[in-house]
């Protein structure tokens, strides 16, 4: 074992791709090493003109706050560069019982009392209750009304409700990059990856471009796509699709405009069920993201912008100069991300369907997580790649289970879709595990491993309970002290609705603020 100072620290790092994903993990690498030069940290990032971003992917989660602080950038720039609005959680449709009063929110602000207790058991036992979200939170009430959750004076990345963003995709990368090129170091190269050339080892010793320039790194992060250039193409790490679970497996997107300057823009992402998957329905600044994303199982690509045509003529939304784009995805992830020096993030690490957003989050939570293991990647990457690997297979297992859950509760009978979806042999032993659990026992924390879960037990709690789930807990499990606590904060919640109904903003309203006079900066 040679000496420690004889080791080669991880200093220069090359990423390839400049799509969300690449500019997102470039720009935290930077920002959280931001000495260069002789005996500084390198971040070059190369992507290819031919080979466009994907350009969709417009809903995030609330971490996105941290990580562009993390970044360095304002909000106010991210908000008027990327035609950004305020994302309070989603809004599902249709997907009980397809029914037109079938429709609740999952919520970013998390239910009330959450950090002390167990409330959920008393909402289920009050028999006047209202659903779940507007009993246990004052958000779903804020977004009913296509409120923003804070006001042009609360300082920029704070909020009086928990919020993430709705964005430009095509914007979003472009931003980061003028951000990270000119504020942080990062080299941007535009050259086309064409060779891939290794050490004796297995590691990969440089990338050999179009242009015929070789570059080396210690550490190369694979934010290539779905073309998984290096992770996939030169380690042909096995990919572990999850067809088998979760059905979606195409797309169609569609960019809709306002019909007036003054239309509102909606507070959460609309996910209204189809009959062979659901439709998105994203409000931005600018125009409103639209898509269909279906099972190729169930229906035809004719069929299905078929059935998105209705959708958006029943919204009066159709017309002739709409232009239509077709995607496919490939449901599942990589065995491993982290392989010898190269590790992948973004849609080459995996893909499963883009319900609840989980993917900019897992580039986010990726990145973080780089940063936190390079420094101790001097001596060998094994124990880095092991730890990210773990964590990282422990996460795409339960996002799986969390976006198969929306699909297993419905009762929807209208197609073989729904009905194949709840066959037994199309849901995870883990998450049939978790449901049977359930029925004794409302989701609290210490029934998921991780400290950081991407989905925690508030999520499960919004959906099981949005969607009618029953959980019966034994009575000795529940008691007087807790039940008025309970019954406290569920009118504090209602108390809290009435007034910031009263006075927040609309979300257009603030937006159109931000662009003439910025928030304040903290
Ligand atoms: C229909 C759909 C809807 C989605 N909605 C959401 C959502 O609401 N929320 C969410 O979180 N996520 C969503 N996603 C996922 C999201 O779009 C992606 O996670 C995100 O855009 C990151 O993509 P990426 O950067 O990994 O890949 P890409 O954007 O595809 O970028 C790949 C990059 O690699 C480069 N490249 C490839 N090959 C080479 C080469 N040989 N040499 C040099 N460069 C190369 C390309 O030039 C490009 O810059 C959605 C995805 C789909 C398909």
């Amino acid at each position: 074992m040679p000496a420690r100072a004889e080791l080669p620290p991880v200093r220069k790092v090359v990423v390839v791709g400049g799509g969300t994903a690449g500019w997102i993990t470039a720009g935290v690498l930077a920002s959280r090493f931001p000495q260069r030069g002789e005996d500084g940290f390198a971040v070059t990032l190369i992507e290819s003109r031919g080979q466009p971003p994907i350009g969709v992917g417009e809903g995030t989660w609330p971490t996105i706050r941290a990580t562009l602080k993390q970044i360095g950038v304002t909000e106010t720039d991210f908000l008027r560069e990327c035609d950004a609005s305020f994302k309070q959680g989603s809004h599902f449709a249709r997907w009980v019982d397809g029914s037109d009063m079938d429709a609740y929110y999952h919520p970013f602000t998390l239910p009330v009392g959450y950090e002390e207790r167990n409330l959920a058991p008393y909402w289920l036992e009050d028999p006047r209750r209202q659903s779940f979200a507007e009993s246990m939170c004052f958000q779903s009430a804020i977004c009913g009304r296509a409120l923003a959750p804070k006001q042009i004076t609360t300082p920029e990345f704070t909020g009086l409700a928990n919020y993430a963003y709705h964005l430009d995709a095509g914007k979003f990368g472009p931003f980061l990059q003028r951000h990270c090129v000119d504020k942080l170091g990062v080299r941007h190269m535009v050259d086309e990856i064409v060779r891939v050339e290794s050490k004796d080892t297995g590691d990969i010793s440089h990338l050999v471009t179009k242009s015929g320039e070789a570059l080396a790194a210690d550490l190369f992060i694979d934010c290539s796509g779905f073309s998984s250039l290096l992770i996939g193409r030169h380690f042909g790490v096995p990919f572990l699709s999850q067809k088998d679970v979760l059905f979606i497996d195409k797309a169609w997107a569609v960019q809709i405009p306002y019909p007036a300057d003054d239309t509102p823009i909606a507070s959460a992402t609309v996910a209204t069920a189809q009959s062979s998957g659901w439709v998105w329905d994203i409000g931005l600044t600018t125009r409103r993201g639209v898509g269909y994303v279906f099972s190729s199982r169930y229906m035809s690509d004719e069929g299905a912008l078929e059935e998105l045509k209705n959708y958006l003529g029943a919204r009066g939304d159709l017309s002739q100069d709409l232009s239509y784009r077709k995607i496919d995805i490939n449901s599942g992830y990589r065995r491993e991300f982290w392989t010898r020096n190269c590790v992948a993030v973004g849609l080459s690490a995996g893909f499963l369907e883009p319900l609840e957003a989980s993917a900019i989050v897992m580039i986010e939570l990726s990145a973080k997580s780089i940063a936190n293991l390079l420094p101790g990647c001097g001596g060998g990457m094994r124990q880095a790649a092991r730890l990210f690997n773990d964590t990282f297979r422990y996460r795409w297992e339960r996002i799986v289970d969390f976006l198969k859950l929306h699909y297993v509760l419905s009762r929807r009978t209208d197609s073989r879709f729904w009905v194949d979806n709840r066959a037994r042999e199309s849901i995870p032993d883990s998450l049939q595990e978790c449901l049977e659990y359930w029925r004794d026992h409302c989701p609290w924390h210490e029934d998921f491993a991780h400290r950081e879960e991407v989905f925690s037990a508030a999520s499960y709690q919004y959906i099981l309970y949005g969607m009618g789930f029953q959980t019966y807990p034994a009575p000795w499990l529940l008691n007087d002290r807790d039940r008025g606590l309970a019954r406290e904060k569920m009118s504090e919640a209602a108390r809290y609705a009435a007034a910031l109904t009263g006075s927040l903003p609309g979300n257009r309203e603030l937006l159109s603020k931000v662009r003439r006079y910025g928030l304040q900066k903290i």
